[in-house]
């Protein structure tokens, strides 16, 4: 798939087809190219001949840039990197997650819910496979926001955190161009792929209200474009569409309530489970401040009774617990964590 512009010198690369579809973006300073996001792992041929063709033969970008760790954005990172010799910079937050393995701090719910379980039935041998591929120990470096993206002159890093903890988007000020990675996209997976601006799904975010609030962050940049994560580019008049109806956060609030009424419990998620007060303590004691200078980063609320669906047993009961199915009922869960 080639490249398509998207604004002055930068070009999106359209990874996959329907729901499973992501974007990753060249973006030009000067006379060198960075990379935004990789995609899924099988996308690193892809990446790199949308690349070349854009740059040409031979030329490669001088860093890749992650917007998050989550395999349909990071997975192809270690074999472009390996590739072409090149850094990943991703949010100092992010890095606990570079080695590929699935943490329990910063699972999602399909990750406590799906993939935690599933992993645990894999024999070792296929796990430790499984996460030597996604490993970018070593490779993977703290992006310093102070001093900016590196590669990427006139540009910001934004911390955007909900999706995930040290989720960021990149943001060039004077044109207000904003990659929004998964932090707001123009497709709606919570509500069946329907073409509008939204949160990231609900299932795979970290901390929705965190993610809301990370919405409202990127609303008042009044982005002209929005290059999202998935969904088509927003080329122009962004700014007004995200204002229009009450905005994306309505839309997030909304359709998180009613997705996946049942799901199986399967066993083994006590690892899984951990409050949002925990994730907040841990992975947001290390997030550097400064970052988020004139930028408007939404702080995150002390809410000490606040706690993910699932949590208030502890740990140890839930892993003596028998496995059984249980009805989740993400209404009533959805509001107790959102408000
Ligand atoms: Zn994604």
């Amino acid at each position: 798939m080639p490249a398509e512009r998207v604004a002055e010198d930068v070009y999106v690369i359209r990874l996959g087809r329907g729901l499973m579809a992501t974007n990753v973006y060249l973006v030009r300073t000067d006379e060198s190219w960075v990379l935004i996001d990789t995609g899924w792992r099988r996308d690193a041929d892809a990446v790199s001949d949308a690349a070349e063709a854009l740059l040409g033969a031979g030329a490669r970008p001088i860093a890749i840039l992650l917007t998050h760790l989550h395999p349909d954005h990071s997975g192809a990172a270690p074999a472009l990197a390996r590739r072409w010799d090149l850094p990943v910079h991703v949010h100092p937050v992010e890095l606990p997650q570079a080695e590929g393995k699935l943490l329990p701090r910063y699972a999602n719910p399909l990750d406590r819910r799906i993939l935690g379980p599933l992993l645990r039935l894999l024999p070792a041998k296929t796990r430790a496979r499984l996460v030597a591929a996604g490993d970018l120990t070593g490779t993977a470096h703290g992006l310093d926001t102070i001093t900016g993206p590196p590669g990427l002159p006139g540009w910001e890093a934004v911390p955007t955190p909900g999706h995930t903890p040290g989720h960021v988007a990149y943001l060039r000020r004077h044109d207000r161009v904003l990659i929004t990675g998964d932090a707001l996209l123009t497709v709606d997976l919570n509500a069946f792929g329907r073409r509008r601006l939204a949160g990231p799904p609900w299932y795979t975010t970290w901390h929705r209200s965190t993610a809301e609030d990370s919405i409202r962050t990127l609303a008042a940049l009044q982005p002209e474009v929005v290059a999202p994560g998935h969904g088509e580019p927003l080329t122009s008049g962004a700014a007004t569409r995200l204002q229009a109806g009450g905005g994306p956060a309505r839309h997030t609030l909304t359709t998180w309530r009613v997705r996946f009424r049942v799901l199986p419990r399967l066993p083994g998620t006590a690892d899984g489970i951990v409050t949002a007060a925990d994730n907040r303590g841990s992975a947001f004691a290390t997030t550097p401040t400064p970052s988020s200078e004139g930028i408007g980063v939404p702080s995150v609320r002390p809410e000490p009774s606040l706690r993910l669906p699932g949590s208030s047993r502890s740990a140890q009961t839930t892993a003596q617990a028998r496995p059984r199915w249980r009805v989740l009922l993400p209404a009533r869960a959805g509001r107790r964590v959102v408000r």
